[in-house]
């Protein structure tokens, strides 16, 4: 598909863009050091149609780990792929209120939600167990069809993760003693630590949000990238729990399904409508990009994308 040349849509992501380009508020990750690395000052704002059109401002080309935006694809994937008993049973679907970093479990000792770290470690675990060596690069093969490219890993990214990711490897070892990660605690790290590194872009972030828009079928590619079930359930666990301990006020105010991530991404789903994929790396104390906040409330404002006000 072309993308027309100026429409209201381009229109008013150059607009959002450029209101929002000195807003410098927020800091960006340092406690993966490798993140800390980053140019506070890109920002880049995609959106994509179901129809398959994609309209771009700014930084939409420059590369950034996916970080937990992966955990929204990775469930779906799991939900898939091992089924939804088996995935329900150890991964619940209320939300935390508490940061992504969380060790908490819930009463029964499973992780709250597959959009935070417990959550995303127990099924990034269940596939480990299941694909074995194979996990990972059936995780990769997952989010490239999503984006509907060949996507890869930041070497770098994932070496400095690993290297000070004791708390995540703290949270594992306790789901280890509850049976909610299985075998080699390493392995299951090493599997979550390389799909955060994968490197996308704030256009790849708005096909995947497309792809969930579009009930599971890549507008861009026409490939089906996850049934219709996986997509609903993976959208609404972002509903309650994609922003962290922000979800309630973001479905309030931007009332879009969406889920962030500490390289400064943020992926927003409207069903049938678009998926919105935003840059900017320096992020708020929830760990949310601050312009990405922004522009997803102007954008929504702006189209009325809010979905419990759509007639
Ligand atoms: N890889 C990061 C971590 O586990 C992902 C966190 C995030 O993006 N919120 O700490």
């Amino acid at each position: 598909p072309t993308t027309p040349l100026e429409t209201p849509l381009l229109r008013a992501i150059r607009d959002i863009h450029a209101r929002f380009t000195p807003l410098h508020d927020g800091e960006v990750a340092s406690y993966i050091p490798e993140l800390g690395k980053a140019d506070p000052d890109h920002f880049g704002i995609a959106v994509a149609t179901t129809d398959g059109h994609v309209y771009e401002a700014g930084d939409t080309t420059v590369p950034f780990t996916i970080q937990s935006v992966s955990k929204a694809i990775v469930y779906a994937l799991a939900l898939d792929m091992l089924g939804s008993d088996k995935v329900e049973a150890a991964i619940g679907v209320e939300p935390s209120g508490e940061a992504f970093n969380s060790i908490r479990l819930k009463a029964d000792n499973r992780p709250f939600n597959a959009m935070v770290n417990a959550g995303a470690i127990c099924c990034s675990g269940l596939l480990a167990e299941t694909a074995g060596d194979e996990a990972f690069e059936l995780i990769r093969s997952t989010l490239s069809r999503f984006a509907g490219r060949e996507l890869e890993v930041d070497d770098a990214v994932f070496q400095s993760e690993r290297q000070t990711g004791d708390r995540n490897r703290a949270i594992a070892y306790l789901l280890r003693t509850y049976g909610g990660v299985r075998g080699d605690v390493d392995h299951v790290l090493d599997t979550y630590f390389r799909q955060c590194s994968v490197l996308v872009t704030a256009r790849d972030l708005a096909v995947m949000g497309a792809s969930f828009a579009n009930h599971g079928v890549n507008p861009v590619t026409g490939e089906t990238v996850a049934s219709n079930y996986a997509v609903a359930r993976t959208l609404a666990v972002m509903i309650s729990s994609g922003m962290y301990d922000f979800a309630g006020e973001w479905i309030y105010r931007v009332g879009v399904p969406a889920k962030s991530g500490v390289g400064g991404g943020i992926l927003a789903a409207l069903p049938s409508q678009l998926g919105l994929g935003i840059f900017s790396p320096r992020l708020d104390a929830h760990g949310n990009s601050v312009r990405g906040l922004r522009t997803c409330a102007a954008l929504s404002d702006a189209f009325d994308l809010h979905m419990l006000s759509r007639r």
